[in-house]
């Protein structure tokens, strides 16, 4: 009687466990779905491609690799999925703790083994920020690596999040309208780079790794200081959001809907040579027009 009781309550999930397995399919399916089309949207992967995901080690790279893995099974073309990881060789790196976890899941990987985190400490003087020769030469590194690999596209793990905080960054830092673009050709022209996560929340992502219990490696072992001007835009985009959760989704959205005729980049606009021609202009949003001025 007892070993039945025991058994009912081993077997049978309790309501808790109902709901919380519910709430991380939702989520699965979200993140699936905002993935699926991200990458559509923009054309990020075509049948027969080698895609390189980079993983570093973080909430949004393991996210990244899994979600792109249950994809790669249900996708409706073939393409192949490499994992890479750059070992910096920074202070108390886990060197094990990638290839045990992509060994598990299967997956065919590879770790590039660069000491750049010597190279940053001996170039970059003491308290000054290494983050953007580190990247550099990351960057570099792994452009060489895919075409080592024969990849044929390289896939950040980068989120809605980053890319709303870089177009804070370039406004009221660096003068500019300018995002993080979804896919790209790198610098050196020789690769396209994805962004499959583009449309996916930080929130949702951090949620998707702990529900996972990814083995995380801690981001901060190079000893650099976070990067305090991306803090401060990542703090102002939580204040807007508190306020009002549409401004987050209307500037995010604003990336691309944009009408240059509004705004008063010459490049983008012949306002030198513009004349009336008696027809309404297609492109000439009104909506806030009317509250402009008195
Ligand atoms: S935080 Fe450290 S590892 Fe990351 S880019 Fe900056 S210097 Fe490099």
């Amino acid at each position: 009687m007892q070993d039945t009781a025991v058994q009912a309550i081993t077997i049978f999930p309790t309501r808790q466990e109902q709901k919380e397995a519910f709430e991380f399919n939702k989520l699965q399916k979200r993140l699936l779905k905002q993935v699926g089309e991200a990458i559509g949207d923009f054309n990020m992967i075509q049948d027969g491609d080698k895609v390189m995901v980079c993983l570093s080690g973080g909430k949004d790279s393991y996210s990244m690799l899994d979600l792109l893995l249950i994809l790669q099974q249900r996708a409706p073309i073939d393409f192949e999925i490499i994992a890479v990881n750059l070992d910096q060789k920074q202070p108390g790196f886990p060197e094990e703790v990638l290839p045990e976890y992509l060994t598990a899941l299967g997956v065919p990987f590879h770790i590039e083994q660069q000491d750049t985190y010597s190279i940053v400490k001996r170039v970059i003087p003491e308290g000054k920020t290494t983050c953007s020769l580190c990247s550099r030469l990351r960057r570099g590194i792994l452009y060489r690596v895919a075409s080592e690999l024969g990849a044929t596209k390289i896939a950040l793990g980068h989120h809605k999040d980053d890319i709303l905080q870089t177009l804070l960054l370039n406004l009221f830092y660096g003068g500019r309208i300018k995002g993080m673009p979804p896919k790209l050709v790198s610098d050196n022209g020789q690769h396209t780079v994805i962004r499959p996560l583009a449309y996916c929340r930080e929130s949702d992502l951090a949620r998707y790794a702990e529900e996972k219990q990814f083995p995380i490696i801690p981001c901060n072992l190079c000893g650099s200081q976070e990067n305090l001007k991306r803090k401060e835009m990542s703090a102002l985009l939580k204040q807007w959001e508190k306020h009002n959760p549409r401004w987050i989704a209307n500037l995010f959205t604003s990336l691309s809907t944009v009408v240059p005729s509004h705004l008063m980049d010459r490049k983008l606009f012949p306002f030198e040579t513009i004349q009336p021609e008696g027809q309404p202009a297609p492109d000439g949003d009104k909506a806030f027009d009317d509250d402009e001025a008195c």
